[in-house]
């Protein structure tokens, strides 16, 4: 193996998205979000899978990456924007068929004025004070907008992955107030609003994170493998230190392995000393710092020299990593680097 492979398992993610989908009764849509690359695992690659399971709609951050998507997807399932209508993306939104989730009264002339018969989401601001039309703003421009007959209105929860936190009931509360008299089609709920219950899912759910196997879907299926090529051992005495700044030091004769991928690559630096890797299902701890292109592996305890140590692996998944370097399975996902060979498992992968 030359060099390090990110597997991806394409029916792993179809079969999150069937999981989300059931958690929700009949007439409920179920979305894709596929910002970010797709979480970091290809966006088209993702968003192609998932047309063919049947979902019909795409949400991306901004508007290159709906070009991107609707290159992979061509003409038919709607792709929707959350930046919404950006100066300069005009004919971007109307060549590529996408649609803006409109987020302030500027956005919303912008729109009207360059495209008066594009179709058009709004997007309100129910708590979170990031994207959106606040009460106020969205009060201003109401009957406007419902002459326009939006395709969507949605709104974003803060804290949905912390099922008992008071965010989530009122920002409810406040998307019921500025919407329950307003015709058009509502969404609320990514993955973790999904998992807050019925009340939560009005016409259309959002997920993104869970399709991909992370928290807080706790029953998905996990997607990535992260199998990494060893280029070097060496034999080290007590007292012998690993790495820069010389943060380990052998108690014991040891074998350490130098493995081709480091921080560049989205290991993120914190989980230096803390991660392990696997030779097989044997852990390995991870020693010294993570560098920028080369981890350093304790192998003492391994009978032969591994050609490849797996980092995310079943013994070992994204938001196992995401804790030994103190954030979420989300950022471990969305830093996987450039340099990985990306192998694709399943649906026609
Ligand atoms: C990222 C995002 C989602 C998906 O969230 P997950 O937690 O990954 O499911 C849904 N809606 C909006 C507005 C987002 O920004």
């Amino acid at each position: 193996m030359g060099s390090a492979t990110l597997s991806i398992d394409l029916e792993a993610i179809i079969a999150n998205w069937r999981a989300l989908d059931a958690v929700s009764a009949g007439s409920v849509e179920t979305a894709a979000v596929v910002k970010a690359n797709g979480y970091g695992l290809g966006a088209g690659r993702v968003a192609k899978a998932l047309a063919r399971a049947g979902a019909r709609k795409f949400f991306v951050a901004i508007a290159e990456e709906g070009a991107r998507v609707r290159q992979a997807l061509g003409p038919g399932p709607e792709i929707c924007v959350f930046a919404g209508h950006m100066r300069g993306d005009t004919d971007m939104i109307y060549d590529l068929m996408l649609t803006p989730m409109i987020n302030s009264l500027d956005q919303l002339t912008r729109h009207l004025e360059a495209l008066p018969t594009h179709k058009f989401g709004l997007q309100l601001d129910s708590g979170m004070s990031r994207l959106g039309m606040d009460p106020g703003e969205w009060a201003a421009v109401r009957d406007i907008v419902s002459e326009q007959s939006p395709s969507l209105i949605m709104s974003h929860l803060a804290c949905a992955d912390e099922p008992d936190h008071a965010m989530n009931a009122q920002q409810l509360a406040a998307f019921c107030q500025m919407t329950d008299s307003f015709d058009a089609p509502r969404s609320l709920a990514a993955t973790g609003g999904i998992l807050l219950g019925q009340d939560y899912h009005f016409d259309l759910t959002r997920p993104g994170v869970g399709l991909y196997g992370c928290l807080p879907f706790a029953k998905a299926k996990p997607v990535v493998g992260l199998s990494l090529p060893v280029i070097q051992t060496r034999a080290l005495e007590a007292g012998d230190t690993v790495g820069y700044g010389a943060s380990w030091t052998a108690k014991k004769p040891s074998r350490i392995a130098t493995v081709s991928a480091g921080y560049a690559d989205g290991l993120i630096r914190s989980m230096g000393n803390k991660a392990q890797l696997f030779s097989n299902g044997t852990p390995c701890r991870l020693v010294g710092r993570v560098s920028m292109d080369l981890l350093t592996v304790d192998i003492s305890h391994l009978d032969e020299t591994p050609k490849s140590l797996d980092i995310l692996c079943p013994e070992q998944g994204v938001d196992q990593l995401a804790e030994y370097a103190d954030t979420i399975g989300y950022e471990i996902l969305t830093s996987l680097g450039a340099r990985y060979t990306r192998r694709y498992i399943g649906a026609g992968g």
